[in-house]
């Protein structure tokens, strides 16, 4: 008999005879009535034996995650025991036969448990955790939405093309991770931050549209939803301005999002940098938020608190945010606001708050009751609301504000239903780095600058503006790339301000730089975080829950224990020597 899926089976099935196989999930022995519920990928069912039933003595010693094979047939349960929270709820095995296929020791992780075990214990048994609805529903979304870009891209004439994992190092700026060369001793291979390089390669080559659905790889400090190694699913076009490959990447996201059962309306909306950073503080704002920063220089006379004046005279910017809810906030809670925005060089929130009838708030003497009618045409303040008022320098107040709006989004459980996408457009070229001193790419050096700015990229190199663009879902970003410079003499222009010498440049991507001496066509792409997107469609709290084998926080693999050392002899054969952890710090002093 052909075995079929525990969680498929309906009411229309009655009074089939079937043969299933899975792992014991649960067992009730109700003294009498002995019940246990079966659980394959497909789902779960409950399978009933009386104790005149053959196999009752043996279903008496099954335990938790056993995997057994049963043979009964699909009976209706009485209206009373139907289970509604799951799908074979309006019925059950009877009769059955039952053969253990493989006993299990007592599980340190229980798949059928409510309460989730701490994160470490879940990594380090992550068979176990696999096996948990959750993360089965996780992993088969990641499946449905990796087969839906394949289907998309393919229907697009895009090939699938792979590139090499060792390789030299790639331009996004991140450390490398390294892989010495047995046959090339003391030489290394970079493990391929993205495969930028290559797909531009790919484009001078002639292939027109490229994808590759492909492990990158960052020794970064790890932060919350990072992983060492991620994927992406990376697209380069050619003979494409910006506007073809922000047209191509919404319908590929449009198809992955509804795959993942979210329905998505294009064109999706737009922002540029500038304005993203004005409105929001930020250049991933989540558009759930309803609140904007405003400008308050209309009203700048109005606010006489010296700091603030002080910061207005020095050529400083006013701005505000309004934050409904927060009028009635308790002093303890400002404080602890203010503790939030250490890092912005701030040592509390100014603010206004309209509570009880009264205008409060830690700015509220000195601004005149005449002004209030501006204020409130200005910003909307109305009673219950709080204005955060931050005076200075536009970058950090403009941060400062945005960070505020996310905690305070948090705080009030502000967020709107719903996902909200957003393209942001024109980022800067360059930024200057206080740590090398120098003006670094914002994005890679291979990225194009805006046409309308390429003229005075010597004269005002901060100021120009890059064919680069992200996209950002509810706050998140989730995809990012560019229009690539494909005329050399531009190249080298961008190289020079970036400091990158000739030679520099040619030793770092000499082989990208050669293959456009033979005639590139103008290209662009961009790559999109698969992880992120996963996590995002799936629900999950973290990239780790929709990754098989994810490793921690640290950069490590609690379940197989990489990283490990290695055996004196593989050193050897790579001519390389470890040296003790203050080694270094000895041969220094
Ligand atoms: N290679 C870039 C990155 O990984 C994406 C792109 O420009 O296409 O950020």
């Amino acid at each position: 008999m052909q075995r079929v899926g525990a969680g498929t089976l309906r009411a229309a099935d009655e009074g089939k005879r079937v043969r299933l196989a899975g792992w014991v999930h649960r067992v009730r022995d109700h003294g009498g009535l002995l019940f246990f519920d079966l659980r394959d990928r497909s789902g779960i069912v409950q399978v009933v034996l009386a104790p005149q039933d053959g196999a009752y003595a043996l279903a008496q010693g099954l335990h938790p995650e056993w995997v057994v094979a049963v043979e009964g047939k699909v009976q209706l349960r009485g209206s009373a025991a139907v289970n509604a929270k799951i799908a074979t709820g309006e019925i059950e095995i009877a009769e059955p036969g039952i053969e253990v296929l493989a006993e299990s020791d007592v599980p340190p992780l229980l798949p059928s448990a409510a309460d989730l075990p701490e994160e470490g214990v879940r990594l380090r048994n992550r068979v176990l955790d696999l096996r948990r609805d959750e993360m089965q529903r996780n992993l088969a979304l990641r499946h449905r939405l990796l087969q839906a870009t394949r289907r998309h891209l393919d229907g697009e004439g895009f090939y699938e093309i792979e590139t090499p994992m060792l390789t030299r190092s790639t331009p996004e700026g991140a450390r490398d991770f390294l892989v010495p060369s047995r046959l090339q001793p003391g030489e290394f291979y970079a493990l391929p931050q993205s495969p930028q390089l290559f797909k531009q390669l790919l484009m001078v080559a002639g292939f027109e549209r490229y994808f590759q659905i492909v492990r990158c790889f960052r020794d970064e400090d790890l932060r919350a939803d990072r992983q060492p190694e991620f994927t992406q699913i990376d697209i380069e076009m050619s003979f494409v301005a910006q506007e073809d490959v922000l047209g191509m990447a919404e319908a590929l996201t449009r198809t992955i999002a509804e795959a993942g059962g979210w329905q998505v309306e294009l064109p999706l909306a737009r922002l540029s940098y500038a304005e993203a950073m004005r409105r929001f503080g930020t250049d991933k704002p989540d558009l759930r938020i309803p609140w904007e920063i405003v400008d308050l220089g209309p009203l700048k006379d109005a606010f006489t608190a010296p700091f603030l004046q002080q910061a207005l005279e020095q050529g400083g910017v006013l701005r505000g945010l309004r934050v409904p809810g927060a009028g009635a906030f308790t002093r303890r809670q400002w404080e602890d606001l203010g503790r939030q925005v250490e890092r912005f060089g701030l040592k509390s929130v100014p603010h206004l708050a309209r509570a009880g009838g009264e205008l409060r708030g830690s700015l509220a003497k000195g601004f005149a009751a005449g002004d209030l009618a501006g204020l409130e045409s200005l910003t909307g303040l109305c009673e219950g609301d709080a204005l955060l008022v931050l005076a200075g320098r536009e970058e950090p107040v403009s941060m400062a504000l945005g960070h505020l709006r996310l905690v305070l989004a948090d705080a009030l459980d502000a967020r709107e239903a719903g996902h909200r996408f957003l393209w942001v457009t024109d980022f800067p070229l360059m930024e200057w780095s206080d740590e090398e001193g120098r003006a670094v790419s914002r994005h890679h050096p291979f990225t194009h600058p805006h046409p309308d700015d390429v003229a005075r990229l010597e004269q005002d190199p901060l100021g120009v503006r890059a064919q680069a663009y992200d996209l950002v879902l509810d706050g998140v970003e989730v995809a990012g790339g560019s229009i690539r410079i494909h005329e050399r003499a531009l190249q080298q222009r961008v190289f020079h301000l970036l400091g990158l010498g000739e030679d520099e440049a040619q030793a770092k991507f000499g082989f990208l730089l050669d293959a456009f001496r033979f005639g590139a066509p103008p290209h662009g792409g961009i790559a999109f975080g698969f992880d992120r997107l996963c996590m995002l469609l799936a629900g999950a709290p973290s990239i780790r829950d929709v990754i098989a084998f994810p490793k921690t926080a640290k950069g490590t693999d609690l379940l197989t224990g990489a990283p490990a050392d290695v055996a004196p002899a593989q050193l050897d054969e790579l001519r390389l020597r470890v040296l003790a952890p203050d080694a270094l710090r000895r041969q220094e002093s």
